[in-house]
């Protein structure tokens, strides 16, 4: 089958280009996803309390405003309903394509296409939008001893909905912001919950209240009500953003932070424990009320010493420690710096974009990449947020894919790329803009690649990224003549690192 575009992911990122796609007349593209149904991240992971820490009316798409958000902060239930909700609402679901796992996405060069091999066929289209997101793949670490455990495995995004905790002796490997959600739901459920942890988060309480039904009447009755407390809610986040830059001004929350955990957890030992010694807004700050005061429960253990392996009936601390158990929870997050999407998709001259991305992912604008024509990656490098919601960033790159695909048609350009120069521009102003930020304080995080490079978040406000993307700049990209030969390729993404 052939479509002009195919879109990779039907999370919030391909599920957005799809209904800006449709919006704007570029309406022959195609969904691929490889689950049964839509949702991207907020289908997968059900573990018991998954919510989002970004409030609701700014975590959604800015032309699909939602007036029954039933919480300042909605839980996953309620976005992935809201997912569903747009395809229907923006006629989407005759262009998805659900249970195609997309296994290999190879650029033509004399085609000028890019040939597509899914679980359910092949297909072809000029454009691929990659929307399969940085938080898709669990990462599990490699401990010895895993595959005798004789008890019930799984990790956060997998959760096992038909083992039922009650009673049982639990281990939770993380205390990331998954972890920190589950914990407080299951510890009153089991016997024994031991808590590995490896480093201490920071914790702001979580101001979160239920919207009423009058409120949600009036946002109903008055959209721009609701656009109003989304400008609102924009503009506090952003001012937030002040905190990550200038880490200084995080003084004030970390003093707030620890004044909380002194007031939530009385043993002085725990409390020791738990107090991270690293600047706030290095690792993701994370938001709770319950997370400390279930740590402080008599079923809990938090454990600091290292795994050194697991037994059949539990883990081995480093310090020769048996911790009886008979289920493990991995709350360890993602493949984010190392996505295996990467390694399926293949560029000009058969680059494949896990090559081009070691030991560091590189991408003009964080969406286009020099040696891949036609490639719109969604969420690419130095497009996360720590201050405020991510789909700001996808819209914005959403606004550039738009612009692109009307020059090509009004220019009739079939394939465009970024030229090496625009690209290696942009990376060196990101690191220029990464100095002196709270991520370049110490700590280790997944944000860093192995190259200690922060290639996942914008240094920066939503608002410049937004500026930096209005415009599509022709100057910046160069035009892919069909046939190009694999030496030309080489010798340009030689340039481009
Ligand atoms: P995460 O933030 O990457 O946390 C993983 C945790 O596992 C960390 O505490 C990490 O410790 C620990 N870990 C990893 N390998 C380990 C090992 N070998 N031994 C011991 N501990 C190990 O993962 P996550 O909690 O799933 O969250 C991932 C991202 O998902 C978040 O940052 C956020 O962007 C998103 N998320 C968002 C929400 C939301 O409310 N919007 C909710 C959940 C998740 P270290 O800290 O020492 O590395």
């Amino acid at each position: 089958m052939e479509t002009d575009v195919a879109i990779i992911g039907a999370g919030f990122g391909g599920l957005g280009a799809a209904i800006r796609l449709q919006r704007t007349g570029f309406t022959d593209f195609v969904v691929f996803d490889r689950g049964d149904e839509v949702g991207g991240t907020w289908r997968d992971n059900t573990y018991p309390g998954c919510a989002c820490d970004v409030p609701s009316h700014l975590y959604s798409f800015s032309f699909a405003p939602n007036p029954r958000w039933s919480n300042t902060f909605s839980s996953q239930p309620e976005i992935w309903d809201y997912l569903r909700d747009c395809v229907d609402r923006f006629g989407i679901r005759p262009k998805l394509r659900l249970r195609h796992e997309v296994h290999e996405a190879r650029w033509d060069d004399h085609r000028q296409r890019w040939l597509l091999r899914t679980s359910g066929g092949d297909h072809t289209a000029r454009v691929l939008i990659c929307a399969a997101g940085p938080l898709s793949d669990p990462a599990i670490p490699d401990l010895p001893g895993v595959d005798e455990f004789a008890g019930t495995v799984f990790h956060s995004a997998r959760w096992r909905h038909d083992h039922d905790l009650t009673g049982r002796r639990v281990a939770v490997i993380g205390t990331g912001a998954s972890a920190v959600q589950l914990v407080p739901q299951i510890q009153p459920l089991v016997e024994k919950l031991t808590l590995f942890q490896r480093t201490p988060a920071w914790i702001m309480p979580r101001r979160s209240r239920r919207i009423s039904r009058a409120e949600q009447a009036a946002f109903r009755a008055v959209p721009g009500a609701q656009r109003a407390v989304r400008a609102g809610l924009y503009l506090v986040r952003e001012g937030m953003g002040l905190g990550f830059l200038h880490p200084t001004v995080n003084r004030f929350a970390s003093r707030l932070s620890l004044r909380t955990l002194r007031r939530q957890v009385a043993d002085p030992h725990l409390r020791d424990k738990l107090t991270p010694r690293y600047a706030m807004g290095c690792k993701r700050v994370l938001i709770s009320n319950d997370y400390w005061p279930s740590l402080a429960q008599p079923n809990v253990d938090v454990v600091t010493a290292g795994i050194d392996r697991i037994v059949p009936d539990g883990l081995v601390t480093a310090d020769g420690v048996h911790h009886l158990a008979d289920t493990v929870i991995f709350g360890t997050g993602f493949h984010v710096t190392d996505s295996p999407v990467v390694r399926r998709i293949q560029g000009r001259g058969g680059r494949t974009l896990g090559e081009a991305w070691t030991p560091s992912m590189h991408a003009y604008r964080g969406t286009t990449i020099n040696g891949f024509p036609n490639l719109f990656f969604l969420l690419g490098p130095n497009t996360g947020l720590g201050h405020t919601s991510v789909v700001l960033m996808i819209e914005a790159q959403l606004r550039l894919v738009v612009a692109a695909l009307r020059h090509m048609r009004t220019t009739d350009i079939q394939a465009i790329e970024p030229t090496a120069e625009a690209q290696r521009r942009w990376t060196e102003r990101i690191d220029q803009k990464m100095a002196g930020t709270v991520w370049e304080t110490g700590c280790e995080s997944w944000y860093l690649d192995s190259t200690g490079r922060n290639t996942t978040i914008w240094p920066g406000f939503a608002t410049s990224f937004r500026v930096r993307l209005r415009r599509f700049r022709p100057a910046d990209y160069q035009v892919v003549a069909a046939g190009t030969t694999p030496n030309e390729t080489e010798r340009e993404h030689a340039d481009a690192v």
